[in-house]
């Protein structure tokens, strides 16, 4: 039923949509909970650490080496797509998001707090030179087991590792995002990561409406206005249709 999130969002004043790993599924990545695929080699709890990337690189670069190729190949769905076409006609103030592949910039979103930072950066631990996400691939499909910057320093992913602090600034933009929007939109997001789950919280602190795009169940199921049970990519493709704001670049993309 697209129309239940249209109308609301026709109606919001200002939509701010929070987005997790679920929004990247169809994209053919999966989620920290599925069953199947990328996590059956490595459980990311235990190796997308700080700690195991300053004790034991070998073993999170081999993480990274296969997170990196898949994150770096995959496309844009057609829900990152129609969130990109709803933000250019004005429907939706910005995206908050815990992904770190990037998707959203690539549909085209402009105003993306990415609270978990972006592969598409790699930095050194010693010099804190920034390069791109693909040279940091490319020296770990060269064979690299732990990649190193020009100055001898380990180049590292520019995300968030279990362990770690928001990148600077991005969770209180996040949260000022959230206590000032009229509809805050989850979309594929357990809400089980903390402190990224504040956020919803933050929105309804500030009296908005939450409406859950969420295959599975979350902890604020109780407090939402609207609850959606279908794959996001489709469901926001439906409400993108149903908007009548569709400017062509749905069908073009992949
Ligand atoms: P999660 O794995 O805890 O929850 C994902 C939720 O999305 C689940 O409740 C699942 O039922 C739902 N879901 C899966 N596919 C869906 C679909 N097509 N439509 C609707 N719902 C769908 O993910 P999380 O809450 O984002 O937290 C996990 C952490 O893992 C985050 O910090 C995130 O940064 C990181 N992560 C990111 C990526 C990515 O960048 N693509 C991938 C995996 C994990």
């Amino acid at each position: 039923m697209p129309g239940r999130l249209w109308t609301l969002l026709e109606h919001s004043g200002r939509t701010v949509v929070f987005t997790g790993a679920g929004m990247s599924t169809e994209s053919g990545l999966p989620d920290f909970r599925s069953q199947a695929g990328l996590w059956t080699r490595h459980d990311p709890f235990k190796t997308a650490t700080v700690d195991v990337l300053h004790d034991d690189p070998e073993t999170f670069f081999d993480f990274y080496r296969h997170r990196l190729a898949v994150m770096s190949d995959a496309q844009p769905n057609r829900g990152h797509i129609a969130l990109a076409q709803l933000e250019r006609a004005g429907l939706i103030s910005s995206i908050i998001t815990q992904n770190i592949d990037g998707l959203h910039r690539r549909a085209g979103s402009s105003n993306v707090i990415e609270l978990h930072g972006s592969l598409s950066v790699a930095y050194c631990t010693w010099c804190e030179g920034e390069t791109d996400g693909q040279t940091l691939r490319r020296l770990l499909d060269q064979g690299e087991t732990v990649p190193r910057c020009r100055c001898g320093g380990m180049l590292r992913p520019a995300v968030t590792l279990f362990g770690e602090a928001l990148p600077e600034g991005a969770y209180e933009r996040a949260i000022s995002e959230a206590s000032s929007c009229g509809l805050l939109i989850v979309i594929g997001s357990s809400l089980s990561v903390w402190p990224a789950a504040g956020i919803p919280h933050a929105a309804l602190r500030a009296d908005a409406v939450l409406a859950i795009v969420n295959a599975g169940p979350t902890p604020l199921d109780e407090e939402a206005a609207l609850i959606i049970r279908e794959p996001a990519g489709e469901y926001l493709a439906a409400v993108l249709l149903e908007s009548g704001v569709d400017d062509g670049t749905q069908s073009a993309e992949p």
